[in-house]
């Protein structure tokens, strides 16, 4: 095992299979606060051994998906596939030092043995009749190497999330390390690339669990220092069952498109499976700096949908301005959606302070912010058309001529429409309904002052107008 003074090198080591799943990303996401909270290092490695799968768009895929979540990994990513004569020099290695050996045995042999020992009640784990055969009665034939597994006693894996995990070595066969075309195995690929990189501490999903107990006797075999494990559990949907597409989006790219800001998304995955105190909404900087194994839990987390339109609330009504701008320029792009223009960017960034306090996702924000992003004419929907009767247009006008020279802040503004509205025997709010649709071409808006305050005299008065002026 690492020692404490040796600075933690983490990684994410994806198989690329199309998409990112989520759980790959939050994998990752705690592998990058581990390693960040500690002036540590966060490796990126492509699993791209299955040639068929490992195509450059699947490849893409994983890019995409760190790079919008945020996690920036050092150095240059590492393509397992390119390490496989590394791989193969470390198997041969182990077979000089008496740790593999040559297997001969056919694949009609191996199933031989099986059915011999399923016949016998035995155990169908295959034993290898070349383990102990000396060079010289090895034949030149085509051979695998595999490794000499201990046969009796235990492996045991002292995991920092799952706590001793001891698997007999009589359950545990002598796995292949390199195939008869001299191709590694998975098995033994990653045992030496997180050897190579310097892998502190492997961090991954509990579906590994089984492989780290194979993956350990390779360590012992090498003598190599063993990293840290700890197998987090995998992410169930909201019934407590394994995730899948029912449950709603698995690819984490999916919760881009929603428009849910990256921010938001770190905070929520950190908490699919890790906790802090009752802490649910935090910063990044909180979960560097708070992020341990020990809070990682020995149950699955679910995901709740619910949970993460209010997390994504809370960052939505806390990121900077300019912030939330960017992302929505993301998030247009991601989405195929026409870009913002200066003008509208500008626009909205004046509009965000009275948007941004109850919007659950990027495209809510949008929508709330329409008036600030809409050019005259305005095409009001229908429930605002029908504010823009005949006498309400005439309020309307009037209107226009009243706010001409008042001065442009907000309590001019209300006392001005407060008066208008005295003056006809109503309250302000019956003239509210009218300057939402005329302001917004939309019955739920902000506040009428705040849009007023945001578009300015020339807008606000032109925009009146227009409504004033539509044919009904
Ligand atoms: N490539 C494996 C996966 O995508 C991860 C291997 C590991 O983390 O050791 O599940």
């Amino acid at each position: 095992m690492a020692d404490s003074s040796t600075p933690v090198v983490t990684r994410i080591a994806p198989s690329p299979t199309g998409t990112m799943h989520i759980g790959t990303a939050r994998t990752a996401l705690f592998n990058w606060l581990y390693a960040r909270g500690r002036g540590g290092k966060f490796l990126l490695r492509i699993e791209d051994t299955d040639r068929a799968r490992s195509t450059p768009e699947a490849t893409q895929a994983i890019l995409d998906g760190m790079g919008w979540l945020g996690l920036d990994w050092d150095g240059e990513a590492v393509s397992q596939f390119e390490q496989a004569p590394r791989h193969a020099e470390v198997a041969h290695e182990m077979r000089a030092r008496g740790h593999a050996y040559r297997c001969y045995s056919t694949q009609e042999e191996i199933e031989a043995f099986r059915e011999a020992a399923r016949a016998e009640g035995r155990s169908t784990l295959f034993l290898s009749p070349w383990r102990d055969v000396a060079e010289a009665d090895q034949p030149d034939a085509p051979h695998v190497l595999r490794l000499k597994a201990p046969r009796e006693g235990t492996t045991v894996i002292e995991d920092a999330v799952q706590g001793t995990v001891t698997f007999r070595n009589d359950q545990l066969d002598d796995m292949v390390l390199l195939r008869s075309d001299g191709t590694p195995t998975y098995m033994l690929a990653v045992v030496v690339d997180d050897h190579d990189m310097g892998v502190t501490h492997a961090i991954r999903g509990d579906d590994h669990l089984n492989n780290a107990a194979r993956q350990a006797q390779i360590y012992r075999a090498m003598d190599w220092a063993e990293p840290v494990w700890a197998h987090i559990p995998l992410i169930h949907g909201p019934d407590g069952k394994k995730l899948s597409k029912r449950h709603g989006a698995t690819g984490v790219m999916e919760y881009a498109e929603l428009g849910i800001p990256a921010a938001a998304m770190r905070n929520y995955l950190a908490r699919l499976g890790w906790s802090h105190g009752d802490d649910e909404l935090f910063t990044d900087e909180q979960a560097r700096e708070w992020f341990e194994l020990g809070g990682i839990g020995r149950s699955p987390a679910r995901l709740d949908l619910k949970k993460l339109e209010s997390v994504a609330g809370w960052h939505i009504a806390r990121m900077e301005d300019a912030e939330l701008v960017a992302e929505i320029g993301r998030y247009l792009a991601l989405t195929g959606q026409p870009a913002l223009s200066q003008v509208q960017k500008d626009m909205l960034t004046a509009a965000m302070y009275c948007l941004k306090d109850r919007a659950k996702s990027l495209p809510d924000l949008l929508d709330k912010g329409t008036f600030a992003l809409a050019s005259r004419p305005l095409q009001p929907d229908e429930k605002a058309a029908a504010q823009l009767d005949a006498v309400s247009r005439g309020i309307l006008l009037e209107l226009t001529a009243q706010m001409q020279n008042v001065s442009w802040d907000r309590d001019t503004l209300e006392a001005t429409l407060t008066q208008a509205a005295e003056a006809r025997g109503t309250k302000f709010g019956k003239l509210a309904g009218p300057l939402r649709a005329a302001l917004a071409g939309r019955s739920v808006t902000p506040s009428v002052f705040d849009m007023m305050l945001v578009i300015g005299r020339e807008e606000t008065l032109a925009r009146l107008k227009d409504a004033a002026t539509r044919e009904a």
